[in-house]
């Protein structure tokens, strides 16, 4: 579903990553794990067409995305969401879930699979998205890239700076999501624990390129 091949991925002069090969097979789970700096974000950025890709393809769905010059529509189908809180602390919850389906005209879809899915968040429409705590920032953020109903799902470290508790809704999600079986999964992820509770596959990453992959054991 996902195929990134001999990816090398730039900032100005910068080169970021090198021959970077990635399959995602649909319905999976897939984690890219490795330390600060390697180039996890730059590689998930690329995927959205966010960072200069000179070389290599990325295949979604059947169709190369890399230099669509009409990536947009191309990348409709991918929910990303970005390290750290994207949120707009002055928006309600509820304005923060539409972000997206405005333009659509499809709002029925912050439906109740989304509260079944994050119940917090029901209990929290009209407070501002700014009030909420980083964990619930980060549900919230997660529940509004899914709200567009997308094939492939990212995440980039969406247990980062979260309280236990939390992260075991968060993978309680994921599985349930995995369960469904109508998405499929990329996470960049540090934490092991949750890599090894929810991912069916690993990659890791070492200075733009990946240097190790298997099967998790637990899957
Ligand atoms: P972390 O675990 O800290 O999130 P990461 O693996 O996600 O790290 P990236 O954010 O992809 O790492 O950064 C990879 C490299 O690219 C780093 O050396 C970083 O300094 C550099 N970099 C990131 N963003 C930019 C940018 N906008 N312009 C130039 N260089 C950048
Ligand atoms: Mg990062």
């Amino acid at each position: 579903m996902l195929s990134v091949k001999n990816l090398a991925a730039f900032y100005g002069e910068s080169n970021i990553l090198n021959n970077v090969t990635i399959e995602v097979a649909a319905g999976n789970v897939v984690c890219l794990l490795g330390r600060n700096g390697v180039g996890k974000s730059t590689f998930l950025k690329s995927l959205m067409g966010l960072v200069n890709t000179p070389k290599g393809s990325i295949i979604f769905n059947g169709r190369e995305i890399i230099n669509d010059a009409t990536y947009r529509r191309a990348r409709q189908g991918i929910g990303y969401v970005p390290q750290g809180r994207d949120i707009f602390p002055q928006l309600t919850v509820y304005e923060n879930l539409l972000l997206g389906l405005e333009m659509t005209g499809s709002k029925g879809q912050v439906s109740d699979r989304i509260f079944t899915l994050f119940p917090i968040l029901k209990t929290m429409l009209n407070r501002k998205g700014g009030d909420l705590s980083g964990g619930q920032q980060q549900q919230l953020a997660i529940a509004r890239a899914l709200a567009t109903n997308p094939k492939l799902l990212i995440l980039d470290e969406p247990t980062e700076g979260i309280q236990p508790s939390v992260i075991k809704d968060i993978g309680r999600v994921i599985k349930q999501l995995r369960q469904e079986g109508n998405i499929t999964i990329l996470i960049v992820e540090q934490y092991l624990e949750f890599i090894m509770a929810v991912a069916d596959y690993y990659y890791v990453m070492e200075k733009g390129q990946i240097v190790a992959e298997g099967l998790t054991k637990d899957s």
